[in-house]
């Protein structure tokens, strides 16, 4: 019984809080929410505070004034070749050559390649990945012989964004990625290697959990390879930058490089590897591409600083913990919005519960956890919106209904007579209404109790219902024991037959009635008139005549109906 009243109660609130869920299921499986998914992603990103340089990583860039200085649109072998003495000078724990250099790129190939031969913790790139953007590229031939090879290969979104990065672009064969290369190259001079029994690519306690196709506001990602949410450190600047030339001149502190990952890129206006990241467009309306080997840098970082100093690597949720939540946020708005509250009140609930699932969201996001807040704040938009609308559809119900007998209420006829006048009217048809007294009710009250009295007027007006059989016919309590019946489409004839067998039912139920003077059952004196409305009377007015008929049937002794006709003076 109580399991069922509260059922009743918030049945509003179950109905939303399920038909909202699966809306979302809905618009999310079809990938409509994907795009707002990964921007509040973005958002999330950064609005974390900012972090420290990384100093373990120095980059060094051929710049558009180093070209300049060079006199060459390309990046020869000579100039690879001395930025590289340089900084081999300087006993780098490894280097990181972001160049193609398949092709030998004259001046200074033979020069190059004997450094090649004799740099041993120097790492080159390949692209294994041919497609739209660009054909698959091979790594150089010596630095291939030596297996100092990295794949390049950088994901894009599909909005352009990069917010993944790849350990292996490749997992059969394994093909280990630039990053993970030089990252791996880094740590073996701490002692850290993969851990070869882990299912997943482990390093010392740090597990690095593969990307799904459908993990956080994904949806159907292309996942192949070996891939990981992207952690970047910041927008760009997180690195130390140092220009070629400068490396070329001399100009540089004398251990800048020292047992660090120093990684040479090209970072010229003409260099055709940007990349947007999820901080393209934190500084303004245009976004800010991030050079390839700042990327690489990143990707780097992530991966030395989760091992090293346990920076947090950005999870997305198991499925079942992203629809829990979902449902959660669900179910709390729309027992939110069934509340008996105030509209405010109802809103400012919802506002509360969109602001502290937003900072839920952050707060996870800042220890690592991706929570997709975009169908959690549609859920609570949703909930709100059709709990509130099954809230007021209830109370509609409500300030039209009798809550004693359900029946329609006075309000509810009256607006139902004007209806009907109307119709009645313009289609010059007859509208019949029968005005229904219980009879000597004050006495049965008296007699019985007034719990017995509720009682007895709730089987009147059901018995009233029975009798009353056409669909557009309208029953409504009137008055405290009165009940009045409106009859569209019918004569005077028909209204008197309808009214009859109101009579016969009622007092057919054999309700005792003691206190009655003219019968030992409950009965009841119907006035019943009926009329073609038309300018010469008001619906107030022939409601009147009817209720001069109830007063009739009264005089004549009751239990009976009384017809009465208005006549019109004209
Ligand atoms: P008559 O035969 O002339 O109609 O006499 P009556 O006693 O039925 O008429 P009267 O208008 O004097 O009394 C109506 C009574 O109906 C008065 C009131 O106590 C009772 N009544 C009105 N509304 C309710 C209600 O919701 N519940 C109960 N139990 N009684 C009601
Ligand atoms: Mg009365
Ligand atoms: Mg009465």
């Amino acid at each position: 019984m109580l399991g069922q009243k509260w059922l009743f109660q918030y049945r509003g609130a179950l109905l939303s809080g399920i038909t909202t869920a699966g809306c979302i299921f809905a618009i999310r499986s079809i990938g409509l929410l994907q795009i707002l998914e990964l921007s509040a992603f973005d958002r999330f990103i950064q609005l974390r505070p900012t972090e420290p340089r990384d100093d373990r990583i120095v980059l060094v860039g051929f710049t558009e004034s180093d070209l300049q200085k060079l006199n060459n649109s390309h990046i020869s072998d000579h100039a690879v070749a001395t930025v590289l003495d340089r900084i081999r000078e300087q006993k780098p724990r490894a280097i990181g050559l972001d160049l193609y250099r398949n092709l030998a790129t004259q001046p200074g190939h033979n020069r190059l390649k004997h450094l090649f031969q004799t740099t041993p913790n120097l790492i080159g790139i390949e692209k294994v990945i041919g497609n739209e953007q660009g054909d698959a590229v091979p790594g150089n031939p010596v630095l291939a012989l030596s297996e100092r090879i990295g794949a390049s290969d950088i994901i894009a979104d599909i909005d352009g964004r990069v917010r993944r990065a790849f350990l292996f672009p490749s997992t059969d064969p394994p093909i280990e990625s630039f990053s993970l290369r030089l990252a791996l190259e880094y740590l073996a001079i701490q002692g850290i290697s993969p851990n070869p029994n882990a299912s997943v690519l482990q390093l010392d306690e740090v597990k690095f959990l593969p990307f799904s196709p459908n993990a956080g506001g994904y949806l159907n990602a292309d996942a192949g390879g070996y891939q990981v949410l992207l952690n970047p450190r910041g927008n760009k600047g997180k690195f130390r930058m140092i220009s070629a030339w400068d490396v070329m001149q001399g100009n540089i502190p004398p251990t800048i490089f020292r047992d660090r990952i120093v990684l040479i890129g090209d970072v010229s206006a003409g260099a055709s590897d940007l990349f947007f990241t999820s901080y393209s467009s934190a500084s303004g309306s245009s976004p800010q591409p991030m050079s390839g080997v700042e990327l690489h840098a990143n990707i780097i970082s992530q991966i030395i600083s989760a091992v090293l100093d346990r920076r947090v690597l950005i999870q997305p949720l198991p499925e079942w913990a992203e629809w829990s939540f979902i449902l959660g946020l669900t179910t709390i708005s729309a027992w939110l919005s069934v509340r008996r509250d105030s509209f405010f009140s109802k809103m400012g609930w919802t506002v509360c519960l969109i602001i502290s699932s937003v900072a839920t969201c952050y707060g996870l996001m800042l220890v690592g956890w991706w929570v997709p807040i975009v169908p959690g704040a549609v859920a609570i938009g949703m909930a709100a919106m059709i709990g509130m609308t099954i809230e007021a559809q209830r109370l509609n119900i409500l300030s039209m209904q009798d809550s004693l007998t359900q029946l329609a209420n006075r309000r509810s006829f009256d607006e139902a007579l004007g209806r009907e006048w109307e119709r009645a009217w313009r289609s010059h048809s007859p509208l019949a209404v029968i005005l229904c007294d219980v009879d000597y009710f004050k006495r049965y009250n008296d007699t019985y109790g007034h719990a017995s009295g509720d009682d007895c007027l709730r089987k009147v007006s059901a018995a009233i219902c029975r009798s009353v059989k056409r669909s557009v016919d309208i029953t409504a309590r009137y008055g405290g024991e009165e009940f009045i019946v409106l009859l569209p489409n019918t004569n005077a004839k028909g209204a008197v037959i309808v009214a009859e067998r109101i009579r016969s039912e009622v007092e057919s139920m054999q309700l005792e009635h003691s206190g009655s003077q003219i019968s030992p059952f409950v009965t009841l004196s119907l006035g019943v008139s009926s009329i073609v409305p038309s300018s010469s009377i008001t619906p107030k007015v022939w409601i009147e005549v009817a209720d001069m008929g109830l007063y009739e049937a009264k005089q004549a002794g009751r239990n009976c109906v009384v017809l009465k006709e208005f006549i019109s003076d004209l």
